[in-house]
Protein backbone atom coordinates (compact mmCIF):
# COMPACT_ATOMS: atom_id res chain seq x y z
CA UNK A 1 0.00 0.00 0.00
CA UNK A 2 1.10 3.41 -0.80
CA UNK A 3 1.39 6.46 1.95
CA UNK A 4 -1.33 8.05 -0.26
CA UNK A 5 -3.21 4.97 -0.28
CA UNK A 6 -2.90 5.36 3.48
CA UNK A 7 -3.80 8.85 3.96
CA UNK A 8 -7.06 8.99 1.63
CA UNK A 9 -8.08 5.44 1.64
CA UNK A 10 -6.85 5.14 -1.69
CA UNK A 11 -6.99 1.97 -2.95
CA UNK A 12 -10.56 1.39 -1.13
CA UNK A 13 -12.30 4.01 -2.84
CA UNK A 14 -13.06 4.04 -6.80
CA UNK A 15 -11.76 6.58 -8.78
CA UNK A 16 -13.06 8.16 -11.45
CA UNK A 17 -10.90 8.72 -14.12
CA UNK A 18 -11.49 12.21 -16.12
CA UNK A 19 -13.41 15.26 -16.48
CA UNK A 20 -13.67 17.18 -19.65
CA UNK A 21 -14.66 20.80 -20.60
CA UNK A 22 -15.52 23.02 -23.61
CA UNK A 23 -16.27 26.24 -24.69
CA UNK A 24 -16.72 28.25 -27.94
CA UNK A 25 -17.52 31.80 -27.82
CA UNK A 26 -14.73 34.09 -25.85
CA UNK A 27 -12.47 35.65 -26.10
CA UNK A 28 -10.88 34.43 -22.43
CA UNK A 29 -11.57 30.58 -23.59
CA UNK A 30 -8.65 28.57 -21.76
CA UNK A 31 -9.46 31.06 -18.52
CA UNK A 32 -12.77 29.94 -19.08
CA UNK A 33 -11.27 26.14 -19.29
CA UNK A 34 -9.06 26.97 -16.50
CA UNK A 35 -11.95 27.50 -14.34
CA UNK A 36 -13.95 24.58 -15.76
CA UNK A 37 -11.11 22.30 -14.85
CA UNK A 38 -10.72 23.48 -11.48
CA UNK A 39 -14.43 22.55 -10.73
CA UNK A 40 -13.94 19.59 -11.87
CA UNK A 41 -10.74 18.39 -9.83
CA UNK A 42 -12.49 15.98 -8.09
CA UNK A 43 -12.56 13.88 -10.90
CA UNK A 44 -8.85 13.57 -11.89
CA UNK A 45 -5.88 14.81 -10.11
CA UNK A 46 -3.25 13.38 -11.91
CA UNK A 47 -2.77 15.18 -14.87
CA UNK A 48 -4.40 18.36 -16.44
CA UNK A 49 -4.60 20.09 -19.84
CA UNK A 50 -6.28 22.71 -22.06
CA UNK A 51 -6.00 23.01 -25.98
CA UNK A 52 -7.03 26.23 -27.73
CA UNK A 53 -7.88 27.77 -31.06
CA UNK A 54 -8.13 31.33 -32.19
CA UNK A 55 -9.43 30.09 -35.65
CA UNK A 56 -6.06 29.48 -37.44
CA UNK A 57 -3.54 28.04 -34.70
CA UNK A 58 -3.90 25.39 -32.04
CA UNK A 59 -2.15 26.16 -28.95
CA UNK A 60 -1.75 23.51 -25.99
CA UNK A 61 -0.42 22.80 -22.29
CA UNK A 62 -0.47 19.69 -20.25
CA UNK A 63 1.35 18.46 -17.49
CA UNK A 64 1.44 16.17 -14.78
CA UNK A 65 -0.30 17.52 -11.23
CA UNK A 66 -3.15 19.34 -9.93
CA UNK A 67 -4.88 22.39 -11.96
CA UNK A 68 -3.08 24.96 -9.99
CA UNK A 69 -0.08 23.77 -10.32
CA UNK A 70 0.26 23.14 -13.76
CA UNK A 71 -1.63 26.60 -15.38
CA UNK A 72 -0.34 29.94 -14.24
CA UNK A 73 -0.93 32.98 -15.95
CA UNK A 74 2.50 32.84 -18.16
CA UNK A 75 0.58 29.29 -18.98
CA UNK A 76 -2.85 30.31 -19.72
CA UNK A 77 -1.24 33.66 -21.69
CA UNK A 78 -0.33 31.17 -24.39
CA UNK A 79 -3.33 29.52 -25.06
CA UNK A 80 -5.21 32.53 -26.85
CA UNK A 81 -8.33 32.18 -28.97
CA UNK A 82 -12.01 31.65 -28.44
CA UNK A 83 -12.77 28.14 -28.20
CA UNK A 84 -10.93 25.55 -25.63
CA UNK A 85 -10.98 22.58 -24.77
CA UNK A 86 -9.61 20.51 -21.55
CA UNK A 87 -8.81 17.63 -19.50
CA UNK A 88 -8.28 16.94 -15.90
CA UNK A 89 -7.13 12.78 -15.51
CA UNK A 90 -7.11 10.37 -12.72
CA UNK A 91 -4.95 6.98 -13.95
CA UNK A 92 -3.99 3.69 -12.00
CA UNK A 93 -0.35 3.89 -10.93
CA UNK A 94 2.21 3.54 -13.91
CA UNK A 95 0.32 5.34 -16.67
CA UNK A 96 0.02 8.60 -15.17
CA UNK A 97 2.55 10.24 -16.66
CA UNK A 98 2.91 13.48 -19.33
CA UNK A 99 3.00 11.09 -22.42
CA UNK A 100 -0.84 9.87 -21.44
CA UNK A 101 -2.10 13.73 -19.78
CA UNK A 102 -4.70 14.93 -22.43
CA UNK A 103 -5.97 16.39 -24.99
CA UNK A 104 -4.23 14.46 -27.32
CA UNK A 105 -2.76 16.36 -29.82
CA UNK A 106 -2.01 15.30 -33.33
CA UNK A 107 -1.63 17.40 -36.37
CA UNK A 108 -3.20 14.51 -39.39
CA UNK A 109 -4.99 14.98 -42.75
CA UNK A 110 -7.64 16.56 -41.13
CA UNK A 111 -5.34 19.07 -39.57
CA UNK A 112 -4.32 20.18 -36.02
CA UNK A 113 -6.81 17.88 -33.73
CA UNK A 114 -7.26 17.83 -30.15
CA UNK A 115 -9.80 15.06 -28.16
CA UNK A 116 -10.32 14.90 -24.58
CA UNK A 117 -12.46 11.81 -23.46
CA UNK A 118 -13.34 10.77 -19.74
CA UNK A 119 -14.65 6.72 -20.18
CA UNK A 120 -13.08 3.56 -21.60
CA UNK A 121 -13.56 2.12 -24.99
CA UNK A 122 -14.00 -1.64 -23.92
CA UNK A 123 -12.61 -2.47 -27.74
CA UNK A 124 -9.81 0.27 -27.27
CA UNK A 125 -7.26 -2.84 -27.11
CA UNK A 126 -8.26 -4.70 -29.98
CA UNK A 127 -8.89 -1.30 -32.46
CA UNK A 128 -5.16 0.04 -30.98
CA UNK A 129 -3.94 -3.28 -32.41
CA UNK A 130 -5.52 -2.94 -35.74
CA UNK A 131 -4.39 0.53 -36.10
CA UNK A 132 -0.58 -0.37 -35.29
CA UNK A 133 0.09 -3.23 -37.49
CA UNK A 134 -1.46 -0.70 -40.40
CA UNK A 135 1.04 1.61 -39.54
CA UNK A 136 0.15 3.97 -36.74
CA UNK A 137 2.39 5.20 -34.24
CA UNK A 138 0.97 5.71 -30.82
CA UNK A 139 2.91 8.16 -28.18
CA UNK A 140 1.09 6.95 -25.50
CA UNK A 141 -0.87 3.75 -23.68
CA UNK A 142 -4.11 5.34 -23.06
CA UNK A 143 -7.24 4.02 -25.35
CA UNK A 144 -8.15 7.35 -26.14
CA UNK A 145 -5.41 8.16 -28.64
CA UNK A 146 -7.43 5.58 -31.04
CA UNK A 147 -10.16 8.23 -31.39
CA UNK A 148 -7.34 10.58 -33.85
CA UNK A 149 -5.82 7.46 -35.23
CA UNK A 150 -9.60 6.14 -36.85
CA UNK A 151 -10.04 9.71 -37.79
CA UNK A 152 -6.97 10.43 -39.41
CA UNK A 153 -7.64 6.96 -41.13
CA UNK A 154 -11.00 7.85 -42.11
CA UNK A 155 -11.34 8.46 -46.25
CA UNK A 156 -14.47 11.25 -45.45
CA UNK A 157 -12.77 14.69 -46.10
CA UNK A 158 -15.29 16.22 -43.56
CA UNK A 159 -14.36 16.29 -40.17
CA UNK A 160 -18.14 15.65 -39.00
CA UNK A 161 -18.82 12.91 -40.67
CA UNK A 162 -14.56 11.40 -39.85
CA UNK A 163 -15.46 11.80 -36.34
CA UNK A 164 -18.56 9.93 -36.55
CA UNK A 165 -17.30 6.96 -38.60
CA UNK A 166 -14.62 7.05 -36.29
CA UNK A 167 -17.24 6.92 -33.31
CA UNK A 168 -19.19 4.18 -34.51
CA UNK A 169 -16.02 1.81 -34.16
CA UNK A 170 -15.97 2.87 -30.17
CA UNK A 171 -17.21 0.52 -27.91
CA UNK A 172 -17.70 1.07 -24.07
CA UNK A 173 -18.04 4.30 -22.89
CA UNK A 174 -17.29 8.09 -24.17
CA UNK A 175 -17.98 11.29 -23.18
CA UNK A 176 -15.91 13.28 -25.62
CA UNK A 177 -14.81 17.00 -26.55
CA UNK A 178 -12.69 18.02 -29.65
CA UNK A 179 -11.15 20.94 -30.97
CA UNK A 180 -10.13 21.31 -34.75
CA UNK A 181 -8.72 25.13 -35.21
CA UNK A 182 -12.25 26.25 -36.37
CA UNK A 183 -14.41 24.29 -34.08
CA UNK A 184 -15.00 22.43 -30.85
CA UNK A 185 -17.67 18.91 -31.20
CA UNK A 186 -18.74 16.93 -28.26
CA UNK A 187 -20.08 13.78 -28.25
CA UNK A 188 -21.39 10.97 -25.72
CA UNK A 189 -21.70 7.23 -26.22
CA UNK A 190 -24.91 5.77 -27.21
CA UNK A 191 -25.43 4.36 -23.64
CA UNK A 192 -25.11 7.21 -21.78
CA UNK A 193 -22.42 5.79 -18.92
CA UNK A 194 -20.27 9.11 -18.16
CA UNK A 195 -22.30 12.39 -18.00
CA UNK A 196 -21.76 15.55 -20.23
CA UNK A 197 -23.72 18.95 -19.85
CA UNK A 198 -24.69 21.41 -21.96
CA UNK A 199 -24.19 25.28 -20.55
CA UNK A 200 -24.74 28.91 -22.17
CA UNK A 201 -23.61 32.32 -20.94
CA UNK A 202 -23.78 35.61 -23.16
CA UNK A 203 -20.15 37.60 -23.44
CA UNK A 204 -20.82 40.82 -25.28
CA UNK A 205 -24.19 40.01 -26.34
CA UNK A 206 -23.01 36.75 -27.80
CA UNK A 207 -23.94 33.12 -27.18
CA UNK A 208 -21.35 30.70 -25.23
CA UNK A 209 -21.03 27.91 -25.79
CA UNK A 210 -20.00 25.01 -23.01
CA UNK A 211 -20.02 21.52 -22.29
CA UNK A 212 -18.43 20.10 -18.89
CA UNK A 213 -18.57 16.53 -17.13
CA UNK A 214 -20.53 18.10 -14.64
CA UNK A 215 -22.42 21.09 -13.75
CA UNK A 216 -20.46 23.30 -11.10
CA UNK A 217 -18.41 24.11 -13.75
CA UNK A 218 -20.97 26.02 -15.14
CA UNK A 219 -21.85 27.61 -11.71
CA UNK A 220 -17.92 28.81 -11.71
CA UNK A 221 -18.09 30.97 -14.86
CA UNK A 222 -21.69 31.95 -15.04
CA UNK A 223 -23.02 29.75 -17.12
CA UNK A 224 -26.69 28.07 -17.42
CA UNK A 225 -27.43 24.67 -17.40
CA UNK A 226 -29.25 24.17 -20.68
CA UNK A 227 -29.37 20.38 -21.44
CA UNK A 228 -26.88 16.90 -21.26
CA UNK A 229 -25.67 16.06 -24.33
CA UNK A 230 -27.93 13.08 -25.33
CA UNK A 231 -26.66 9.34 -25.44
CA UNK A 232 -25.52 8.94 -29.30
CA UNK A 233 -25.11 12.60 -29.64
CA UNK A 234 -22.77 15.12 -31.59
CA UNK A 235 -22.64 18.55 -31.39
CA UNK A 236 -20.54 20.95 -33.63
CA UNK A 237 -19.93 24.36 -32.43
CA UNK A 238 -18.30 26.48 -34.96
CA UNK A 239 -18.74 30.25 -36.53
CA UNK A 240 -21.79 28.90 -38.10
CA UNK A 241 -23.63 27.99 -34.94
CA UNK A 242 -24.20 24.77 -32.59
CA UNK A 243 -25.05 21.75 -34.98
CA UNK A 244 -26.94 18.82 -33.12
CA UNK A 245 -27.19 16.00 -34.63
CA UNK A 246 -27.44 11.92 -33.74
CA UNK A 247 -24.68 9.86 -34.98
CA UNK A 248 -26.02 6.82 -33.93
CA UNK A 249 -29.13 6.07 -32.24
CA UNK A 250 -29.47 5.39 -28.44
CA UNK A 251 -29.70 2.47 -27.04
CA UNK A 252 -30.61 1.27 -23.74
CA UNK A 253 -29.25 4.29 -21.20
CA UNK A 254 -26.58 2.61 -19.15
CA UNK A 255 -25.60 6.01 -16.89
CA UNK A 256 -23.05 5.34 -14.34
CA UNK A 257 -25.60 5.51 -10.88
CA UNK A 258 -22.07 5.77 -9.07
CA UNK A 259 -21.85 9.44 -10.06
CA UNK A 260 -24.84 9.63 -8.05
CA UNK A 261 -23.58 7.74 -4.53
CA UNK A 262 -19.97 9.09 -4.68
CA UNK A 263 -18.15 10.67 -8.05
CA UNK A 264 -20.04 13.78 -8.62
CA UNK A 265 -20.01 17.11 -6.38
CA UNK A 266 -22.99 17.27 -4.44
CA UNK A 267 -23.73 20.49 -6.17
CA UNK A 268 -23.88 19.42 -9.58
CA UNK A 269 -26.72 18.29 -11.78
CA UNK A 270 -25.85 14.85 -13.40
CA UNK A 271 -28.23 12.63 -16.10
CA UNK A 272 -30.65 15.57 -15.12
CA UNK A 273 -31.02 15.06 -11.30
CA UNK A 274 -29.53 17.13 -8.15
CA UNK A 275 -26.31 14.37 -6.95
CA UNK A 276 -27.40 16.14 -3.12
CA UNK A 277 -31.28 14.90 -3.93
CA UNK A 278 -29.99 11.56 -4.52
CA UNK A 279 -27.73 11.34 -1.66
CA UNK A 280 -29.63 12.22 0.89
CA UNK A 281 -32.68 10.07 -0.46
CA UNK A 282 -30.01 6.93 -0.19
CA UNK A 283 -29.66 8.37 3.29
CA UNK A 284 -33.10 8.06 4.21
CA UNK A 285 -33.44 5.03 2.24
CA UNK A 286 -31.06 3.49 4.05
CA UNK A 287 -32.53 4.12 7.44
CA UNK A 288 -35.95 2.94 6.40
CA UNK A 289 -34.29 -0.29 5.63
CA UNK A 290 -32.10 -0.99 8.08
CA UNK A 291 -32.80 1.43 11.61
CA UNK A 292 -30.54 1.04 14.32
CA UNK A 293 -30.48 2.56 17.68
CA UNK A 294 -28.05 5.19 18.32
CA UNK A 295 -27.33 8.68 19.69
CA UNK A 296 -25.41 10.23 16.83
CA UNK A 297 -25.17 10.01 12.67
CA UNK A 298 -22.47 10.74 11.44
CA UNK A 299 -20.53 10.77 8.36
CA UNK A 300 -17.45 9.15 6.84
CA UNK A 301 -16.65 12.82 5.55
CA UNK A 302 -16.69 14.19 3.12
CA UNK A 303 -18.66 12.26 0.65
CA UNK A 304 -20.55 10.52 2.89
CA UNK A 305 -22.83 13.77 4.37
CA UNK A 306 -25.47 13.64 2.20
CA UNK A 307 -26.00 10.31 3.16
CA UNK A 308 -25.77 10.85 6.46
CA UNK A 309 -27.95 13.91 6.94
CA UNK A 310 -30.39 11.62 4.89
CA UNK A 311 -30.51 9.21 7.46
CA UNK A 312 -30.27 11.45 10.43
CA UNK A 313 -33.86 12.84 9.36
CA UNK A 314 -35.25 10.03 8.60
CA UNK A 315 -34.45 8.22 11.21
CA UNK A 316 -34.89 11.40 13.92
CA UNK A 317 -31.28 10.68 15.32
CA UNK A 318 -29.26 13.97 15.39
CA UNK A 319 -26.30 14.11 12.83
CA UNK A 320 -22.86 15.30 14.25
CA UNK A 321 -19.76 15.59 12.49
CA UNK A 322 -17.78 13.20 15.11
CA UNK A 323 -15.16 12.43 12.54
CA UNK A 324 -13.43 15.68 11.25
CA UNK A 325 -11.40 15.15 8.04
CA UNK A 326 -7.99 17.17 7.47
CA UNK A 327 -8.37 18.90 4.07
CA UNK A 328 -5.02 19.96 4.37
CA UNK A 329 -2.88 16.61 3.93
CA UNK A 330 -0.99 16.98 0.63
CA UNK A 331 0.20 14.59 -1.89
CA UNK A 332 3.03 13.22 0.27
CA UNK A 333 3.78 13.29 3.78
CA UNK A 334 6.99 12.22 5.51
CA UNK A 335 5.72 8.88 7.89
CA UNK A 336 7.30 8.66 11.31
CA UNK A 337 10.04 5.91 11.69
CA UNK A 338 7.80 4.28 14.50
CA UNK A 339 4.67 2.99 13.48
CA UNK A 340 1.72 4.51 14.94
CA UNK A 341 -1.40 2.62 14.57
CA UNK A 342 -3.65 3.77 11.87
CA UNK A 343 -1.18 6.18 11.11
CA UNK A 344 -2.85 7.24 7.47
CA UNK A 345 -6.33 7.44 8.45
CA UNK A 346 -5.70 9.44 11.21
CA UNK A 347 -3.93 12.02 9.69
CA UNK A 348 -6.77 12.41 7.29
CA UNK A 349 -9.66 11.66 9.97
CA UNK A 350 -10.31 12.34 14.01
CA UNK A 351 -13.08 11.41 16.02
CA UNK A 352 -14.32 14.25 18.22
CA UNK A 353 -13.30 12.22 21.36
CA UNK A 354 -16.09 14.43 23.63
CA UNK A 355 -19.24 13.75 21.15
CA UNK A 356 -18.33 9.64 20.64
CA UNK A 357 -16.76 8.52 24.09
CA UNK A 358 -19.61 6.78 25.58
CA UNK A 359 -22.20 6.97 23.03
CA UNK A 360 -23.71 4.69 20.18
CA UNK A 361 -23.08 6.21 16.51
CA UNK A 362 -24.36 5.32 13.25
CA UNK A 363 -21.28 5.54 10.80
CA UNK A 364 -22.43 6.38 6.88
CA UNK A 365 -20.53 5.84 4.19
CA UNK A 366 -20.85 6.11 0.76
CA UNK A 367 -19.14 2.64 -0.17
CA UNK A 368 -17.14 0.23 1.12
CA UNK A 369 -14.22 -1.63 -1.72
CA UNK A 370 -11.49 -3.52 -0.03
CA UNK A 371 -12.96 -2.54 3.45
CA UNK A 372 -9.63 -1.54 5.11
CA UNK A 373 -10.66 1.73 5.32
CA UNK A 374 -13.55 1.49 7.48
CA UNK A 375 -12.01 -1.19 9.21
CA UNK A 376 -9.51 1.71 10.32
CA UNK A 377 -12.34 4.39 10.96
CA UNK A 378 -14.00 1.54 13.16
CA UNK A 379 -11.01 1.19 15.06
CA UNK A 380 -10.37 4.95 15.58
CA UNK A 381 -13.97 5.30 16.80
CA UNK A 382 -13.54 2.69 19.16
CA UNK A 383 -9.99 4.28 20.36
CA UNK A 384 -12.06 7.69 21.20
CA UNK A 385 -14.68 5.66 23.41
CA UNK A 386 -17.75 4.99 21.06
CA UNK A 387 -19.66 1.92 22.83
CA UNK A 388 -21.08 1.32 19.69
CA UNK A 389 -20.33 1.53 15.78
CA UNK A 390 -22.69 0.98 13.48
CA UNK A 391 -21.83 1.06 10.11
CA UNK A 392 -24.36 1.66 7.17
CA UNK A 393 -23.25 1.95 3.57
CA UNK A 394 -25.29 3.88 1.10
CA UNK A 395 -25.20 1.70 -1.57
CA UNK A 396 -25.22 -2.24 -2.32
CA UNK A 397 -22.26 -4.64 -1.52
CA UNK A 398 -19.94 -3.82 -4.87
CA UNK A 399 -18.78 -6.97 -6.08
CA UNK A 400 -17.70 -6.61 -9.69
CA UNK A 401 -15.23 -4.61 -11.55
CA UNK A 402 -15.99 -1.26 -13.67
CA UNK A 403 -15.35 -1.68 -17.43
CA UNK A 404 -16.76 1.93 -17.93
CA UNK A 405 -14.64 4.42 -17.29
CA UNK A 406 -13.48 3.94 -13.40
CA UNK A 407 -10.47 2.18 -11.83
CA UNK A 408 -11.37 -0.28 -9.89
CA UNK A 409 -9.92 -3.52 -8.05
CA UNK A 410 -9.92 -6.57 -9.36
CA UNK A 411 -12.62 -8.80 -8.71
CA UNK A 412 -11.06 -10.75 -6.20
CA UNK A 413 -9.99 -7.91 -3.81
CA UNK A 414 -13.29 -6.78 -3.67
CA UNK A 415 -14.75 -7.80 -0.46
CA UNK A 416 -18.02 -7.82 -0.65
CA UNK A 417 -17.21 -10.41 -3.57
CA UNK A 418 -15.77 -12.24 -1.22
CA UNK A 419 -17.48 -12.64 1.72
CA UNK A 420 -20.72 -12.54 3.62
CA UNK A 421 -22.11 -9.49 5.09
CA UNK A 422 -21.78 -10.97 8.32
CA UNK A 423 -18.18 -11.83 7.62
CA UNK A 424 -17.62 -8.33 6.30
CA UNK A 425 -18.30 -6.87 9.55
CA UNK A 426 -16.51 -8.93 11.65
CA UNK A 427 -14.18 -7.97 9.69
CA UNK A 428 -14.32 -4.29 10.17
CA UNK A 429 -15.10 -4.40 13.65
CA UNK A 430 -18.50 -2.81 13.41
CA UNK A 431 -21.17 -4.23 15.94
CA UNK A 432 -23.81 -3.84 12.93
CA UNK A 433 -23.21 -3.84 9.03
CA UNK A 434 -25.90 -2.36 6.83
CA UNK A 435 -26.20 -1.35 2.70
CA UNK A 436 -28.34 0.02 0.80
CA UNK A 437 -30.71 -2.32 -1.22
CA UNK A 438 -30.54 -2.26 -5.09
CA UNK A 439 -34.11 -1.19 -5.06
CA UNK A 440 -33.25 1.41 -2.79
CA UNK A 441 -30.64 2.56 -5.16
CA UNK A 442 -32.71 2.84 -8.11
CA UNK A 443 -35.15 4.80 -5.69
CA UNK A 444 -32.49 7.54 -4.66
CA UNK A 445 -31.94 8.47 -8.14
CA UNK A 446 -35.74 7.95 -9.56
CA UNK A 447 -34.49 5.31 -11.74
CA UNK A 448 -38.35 4.48 -13.10
CA UNK A 449 -37.00 3.96 -16.50
CA UNK A 450 -34.46 1.57 -16.07
CA UNK A 451 -31.67 4.11 -17.26
CA UNK A 452 -29.04 3.26 -14.84
CA UNK A 453 -25.83 0.69 -14.77
CA UNK A 454 -25.49 -1.06 -11.74
CA UNK A 455 -22.95 -3.69 -13.03
CA UNK A 456 -20.61 -3.16 -10.14
CA UNK A 457 -23.41 -4.35 -7.57
CA UNK A 458 -24.34 -6.89 -10.01
CA UNK A 459 -22.04 -7.94 -12.24
CA UNK A 460 -24.10 -8.24 -15.04
CA UNK A 461 -23.17 -5.89 -17.75
CA UNK A 462 -24.97 -3.81 -20.34
CA UNK A 463 -22.43 -4.44 -23.22
CA UNK A 464 -21.06 -7.25 -24.49
CA UNK A 465 -18.27 -8.24 -22.37
CA UNK A 466 -17.82 -12.31 -22.21
CA UNK A 467 -14.21 -13.28 -20.99
CA UNK A 468 -13.05 -9.48 -20.83
CA UNK A 469 -11.11 -10.11 -17.78
CA UNK A 470 -9.21 -12.33 -19.65
CA UNK A 471 -9.25 -11.15 -22.79
CA UNK A 472 -7.62 -7.46 -21.03
CA UNK A 473 -4.94 -10.30 -19.18
CA UNK A 474 -4.40 -11.75 -22.76
CA UNK A 475 -4.17 -8.12 -24.57
CA UNK A 476 -1.71 -7.28 -21.57
CA UNK A 477 0.52 -10.41 -22.60
CA UNK A 478 -0.13 -9.78 -25.82
CA UNK A 479 1.03 -6.60 -26.07
CA UNK A 480 4.78 -7.57 -25.64
CA UNK A 481 3.97 -10.20 -28.38
CA UNK A 482 2.44 -7.44 -30.85
CA UNK A 483 5.36 -5.21 -30.79
CA UNK A 484 7.42 -7.44 -32.29
CA UNK A 485 4.81 -8.52 -34.66
CA UNK A 486 4.58 -4.60 -35.51
CA UNK A 487 8.32 -3.89 -35.56
CA UNK A 488 8.25 -6.61 -38.08
CA UNK A 489 5.23 -5.38 -40.30
CA UNK A 490 7.07 -1.78 -40.66
CA UNK A 491 10.42 -3.47 -41.14
CA UNK A 492 8.29 -5.60 -43.82
CA UNK A 493 7.09 -1.73 -45.31
CA UNK A 494 10.55 -0.16 -44.93
CA UNK A 495 12.41 -2.74 -46.47
S1 LIG B 1 -19.96 -0.61 -13.45
FE1 LIG B 1 -20.44 0.72 -11.66
S2 LIG B 1 -18.90 2.37 -11.76
FE2 LIG B 1 -18.94 1.38 -13.79
S3 LIG B 1 -20.39 2.54 -15.05
FE3 LIG B 1 -21.55 0.86 -14.11
S4 LIG B 1 -22.35 1.72 -12.16
FE4 LIG B 1 -20.72 3.08 -12.88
Amino acid sequence: MSLQDGLDGGSDRFHDECGVFAVFGHPEAANLAYLGLYALQHRGQESAGICSSDGVNVFTHKATGLVNEIFREAQLEELPGHMAIGHTRYSTAGDGGRQNAQPFYVECNKGALAVAHNGNLTNGHSLRYELEISGSIFQATSDTEVIPHLMARSREPNLRHALRESLLRLEGAFSLALLAKDRIIVARDQRGFRPLAYGRMTYEGREVHVFASETCAFDLIGAKYVDQVRPGEMITVSSEGLLRQQFAPPLKQSQCVFEHVYFSRPDSTVFGRAVQESREDLGRILARESPVEADYVAPVPDSGVAAAIGYAAESGIPFRHALIRNHYVGRTFIEPKQSIRNFGVKLKLNPVRHLVAGKRVVLVDDSLVRGTTSRKIVGIMRDAGATEVHLRISCPPTISPCYYGVDTPDRDELIANNMTIEEIRGYTGADSLAYLSPAGLRQAVADTAGAYCYSCYTGRYPTDLVGIEQLVREHRLKDDAAQGEIAAARSGRVD
